[in-house]
């Protein structure tokens, strides 16, 4: 613990001084690392799970989609900066604590974000606001791990935004929110996998079955109607949006999906 709160204020002390250049070079670091980390993790989850697909497999990759998604990175660079300097000038604080309030920041922010969000994406796809915020995420009816990137830069501010408005209001424990910016990535990831690395018994468990999985996630993609969640499912089940056959389709592809899909492509 000593160590740590040590190392705290060293990196606290180093990121207090850095210069704009220095703070945006690492930061850029981070989230390519981040970027790469979801491809390939994604990339050996995808080969590991393939008996388990969720969606049918995706159209070839694009350079449109490539491109996007290395804007994004560079996007959450920038989000990252504007975080970065309102924590310089006191607008977002940080306490040091490692014990349990620190632990309890975990689940208080995924829920906070995740009613937050689920509006937020619920706000997207709104007729008027959906072709200029949302439609592009929605061109990968068949997710991909890049599919994570593949946004509208407008919508990506949006939930940067709103991330910042949070721990901006919410004291936040440096590790509690370290923990849950790096479970963040790890929802993100796993909903975008095309193939389900859950087993089954997932959504039988009590608690655990209200967290999201890839089947969840999957499925929004596939009908714009429902599952609108990022962490839990419990905001879609409180406002009546989870999709009716959730559970009988979890771990596999809708038979929706392979209905509207030619066979060549379902292979
Ligand atoms: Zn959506
Ligand atoms: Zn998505």
């Amino acid at each position: 613990m000593i160590g740590m709160s040590f190392r705290f204020e060293e990196g606290s002390q180093w990121l207090q001084k850095a210069s704009l250049s220095d703070a945006g070079l690492m930061f850029l670091f981070e989230n390519l690392l981040i970027f790469v980390l979801v491809l390939l993790m994604g990339d050996w989850l995808v080969r590991r799970y393939r008996h388990r697909p969720v969606t049918v497999p995706p159209a070839p990759l694009t350079r449109v989609e490539i491109v996007v998604a290395l804007a994004n990175v560079v996007l959450n660079t920038l989000i990252t900066l504007l975080g970065w300097q309102m924590w310089k000038h006191g607008l977002i604080r940080f306490r040091t604590d490692v014990g349990w309030a620190a632990v309890a920041d975990v689940p208080a922010l995924l829920l906070i974000m995740d009613l937050l969000m689920y509006w937020l994406h619920r706000v997207a796809h709104l007729r008027f606001l959906y072709p200029y915020m949302h439609l592009f995420h929605h061109r990968y009816e068949r997710v991909r791990p890049l599919t994570l990137f593949a946004l509208n830069p407008v919508e990506n501010l949006g939930f940067g935004c709103l991330w910042l408005a949070v721990i901006s209001v919410y004291p936040a424990s440096w590790l509690g929110m370290s923990v849950y910016l790096a479970l963040n990535v790890v929802f993100g990831a796993v909903g975008h996998l095309g193939v389900e690395p859950l087993p089954n018994w997932w959504v039988k468990t009590p608690v655990i079955r209200y967290l999201t999985g890839s089947s969840f996630h999957a499925q929004h993609h596939q009908d714009l109607h429902y599952n609108f969640g990022f962490y839990t499912l419990l905001w879609d089940r409180i406002f009546g949006t989870l999709r009716p056959d959730y559970h009988q389709c979890y771990g596999q592809i809708p038979m929706a999906e392979r209905e509207k899909t030619p066979l060549s492509v379902i292979g």
